[in-house]
């Protein structure tokens, strides 16, 4: 039986990213995955004149996202300015999100109370322990700003419920920024980094064109799931569809409920914790519609009040996602706070994206529908978070050639995978060659 160098387990942007990286640097290496495709949570599809994603949307690119796919060769299409606009619907209407103080001042979408509550976050003390995103924003701008601002976005990142992520973990960025100067306004002021930044991109065929680009160039068997996973004194030995494979190094990279069993027999009490993350379930609907619609970019819908968590007309973000005359709507429903969604049949959940598309954009003439099940979508980083990933870094230094990656360990983002596979890279490349 050939040894190999390394072995990672999931072909989705974490596996894909990091094997990429290493094969750069001359490291013998095979990725497995388990489905009859490649992306994981990343899928475009050509379906009748659209293209559209049904996973994963859209990448918000740093520069060091950026000089990645530079370096893998693959050119991003930056979306349209605005993208940057968002609107929240509320009692009936749709409100656009300010984007500057003035707008601020004058918008109806919160009141004067919390108006006045924002200007004064500015003499708020900030927190050093684990608290949720709810609680945080509640005792900075107020309960109206929690549910018109905040949840509106966190539903969007996260699918999530704020009052169970942890502010640490969820969102590190503004948990730094008010452990440093208190108030997040002030860390606004002062470093006008407060929110997450970058260029929102995808590419002429999909967020699926970076994933064949990087697979193209690697050694990837789909149908090829891992079942078992055994340490030996000095190398692994996987249960591949049937047949056995050893290799030095092997690197998991599947979501934690797979990687639970994968790690069964490495460590069963680790193994146990890993499962108990919980991952909500997301349907995105792709709607084709005819006809002119308002400017509307993108919406949140009011949190509890409609089944539709947001929507995205993808088709006026990137040229080339809809046919001459139509436009392509992205829907997502379900998420933390309305898992029930994913029981209900094609049939009914279409009825409701109909509803309500109808309801909040007078939307009338549907040309396609497509729908899409996530029934364990997004991973939450909750309050506690820290044990699982102090249990992770255990595991990598407890069983020396073995790695965890994944949107579990590093950030749920595409581009946090991607940030992360050089890290996950280089540990792997000190492992094998520890003189270089
Ligand atoms: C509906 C939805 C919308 C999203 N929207 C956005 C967005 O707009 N922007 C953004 O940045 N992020 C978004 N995300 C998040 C982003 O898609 C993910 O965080 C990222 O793609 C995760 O990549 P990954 O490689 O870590 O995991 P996955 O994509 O889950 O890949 C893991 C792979 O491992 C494989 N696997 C599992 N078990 C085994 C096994 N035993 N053997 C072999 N293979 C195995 C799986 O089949 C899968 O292909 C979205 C996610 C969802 C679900």
């Amino acid at each position: 039986m050939d040894m190999r160098e390394v072995v990672v387990i999931g072909a989705g942007i974490s596996g894909l990213s990091t094997a990429y990286r290493l094969k750069k640097e001359g490291v013998d290496v095979v990725v497995y995955e388990k489905d009859d495709r490649i992306g994981g949570t990343i899928h475009t599809v050509k379906e009748k004149g659209y293209l559209f994603e049904v996973g994963a949307q859209t990448i918000l690119a740093d520069q060091e996202v950026i000089d990645f796919l530079k370096e893998a060769g693959i050119e991003p299409v930056e979306a349209s300015p605005s993208s940057k606009y968002r609107y929240i619907y509320k009692k009936g209407r749709l409100i656009p999100l300010p984007m500057s103080p003035v707008e601020f001042l004058k918008t109806p979408l919160l009141s004067l109370k919390t108006k006045l509550k924002v200007l004064t976050e500015i003499f708020k003390r900030g927190v050093d322990e684990d608290i949720s995103i709810a609680d945080f924003v509640r005792e900075h701008f107020g309960e109206e700003f929690l549910n018109y601002v905040v949840a509106p976005f966190i539903s969007g990142v996260y699918a999530g419920d704020p009052e169970k992520l942890s502010l640490k973990h969820a969102t590190p960025k503004l948990y730094e920024a008010q452990k440093k100067y208190g108030s997040l306004i002030k860390a606004f002021i002062k470093e006008k980094t407060a929110g997450p930044k970058g260029k929102l991109i995808s590419f002429g065929e999909g967020l699926g064109e970076l994933i064949n680009a990087l697979a193209q160039k690697l050694e990837v068997h789909t149908e090829n799931v891992v079942l078992r996973m055994r340490k030996f004194e000095d190398f692994f030995r996987l249960d591949v569809r049937g047949k056995k494979v050893e290799t030095k190094s092997v690197v998991v990279a599947s979501p934690a409920y797979t990687s639970s069993y994968l790690l069964k027999e490495v460590s069963f009490s680790a193994s146990e914790e890993f499962d108990k993350i919980d991952y909500p379930p997301v349907v995105v609907v792709n709607v084709g519609v005819e006809g002119k619609f308002p400017k509307v970019r993108l919406l949140s819908s009011e949190s509890g009040k409609k089944r539709i968590l947001g929507a995205m007309f993808m088709s006026k973000l990137f040229p080339g996602r809809a046919p001459q005359g139509k436009e392509l709507l992205t829907v997502f429903l379900g998420g933390a706070t309305d898992r029930e969604v994913i029981e209900l049949s094609e049939e009914e959940i279409e009825n409701i994206v109909e509803r309500e598309l109808k309801e909040i954009l007078q939307i009338d003439c549907i040309d396609f529908m497509h729908v899409q099940k996530w029934k364990r979508a997004i991973p939450q980083y909750t309050l506690g978070y820290d044990r699982f990933l102090n249990l992770a870094q255990e595991m990598e230094k407890d069983y020396p050639g073995l790695f965890l990656t994944g949107n579990w360990l590093y950030g749920v983002s595409t581009a946090d995978c991607i940030r992360a596979s050089k890290k996950v890279a280089q540990k792997v490349l000190s492992f094998l060659r520890p003189q270089a």
